[in-house]
């Protein structure tokens, strides 16, 4: 896959990857608060402290990045060095992911994953659109979801392109 990201980019993103407070999260905290939903912020109590976590609703956000949490995008690309460690690092997170939302389905809570491939980079969705999701996502009554970027628009251009 080509490298989407600039090296500056780069390196912001690897400066983010532990931040508690990315920007994608905030984006998300920011128009839910102004759309009038309140929620609880990094709830210890349930399984992988979801980011979000919306009691009226019984449903918890978790905004992943997609480094960092193993997405299967162009965003998730491992550095030149280092790459097992890398490698095994994130397979660790996948895995912990899928317990921890496992773990939250059986306990009834509702899960959306929000990648932050669809706040950030190249296949990006209007914010707007993003925080539609999340509203159709509380009304729809359905268990768990996930929000990407639209990298098959991005492929498709590529194709058109390079054609
Ligand atoms: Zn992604």
């Amino acid at each position: 896959m080509t490298d989407v990201l600039t090296p500056e980019q780069r390196r912001l993103n690897m400066s983010r990857i532990r931040g508690k407070d990315t920007k994608p999260e905030m984006i998300i905290r920011k128009g839910l608060h102004a759309a009038g939903l309140r929620f609880r912020l990094h709830a210890k109590e349930l399984p992988g402290r979801p980011d979000l976590v919306f009691p009226r609703h019984q449903s918890a956000i978790q905004v992943h990045g997609c480094f960092w949490h193993g997405h299967h995008c162009p965003m998730c690309r491992l550095p030149a060095t280092r790459r097992e460690f890398w490698s095994a690092k994130i397979s660790g997170n996948r895995e912990r992911d899928q317990r921890t939302s496992a773990a939250l389905l059986t306990a009834g809570w509702r899960l959306l994953t929000i990648w932050e491939c669809s706040l950030r980079g190249p296949a990006r969705r209007p914010e707007e659109e993003v925080l539609a999701c999340c509203s159709d996502f509380f009304r729809s009554g359905r268990q768990q979801e996930e929000v990407a970027g639209v990298w098959d628009r991005i492929n498709t251009e590529h194709r058109a392109t390079s054609a």
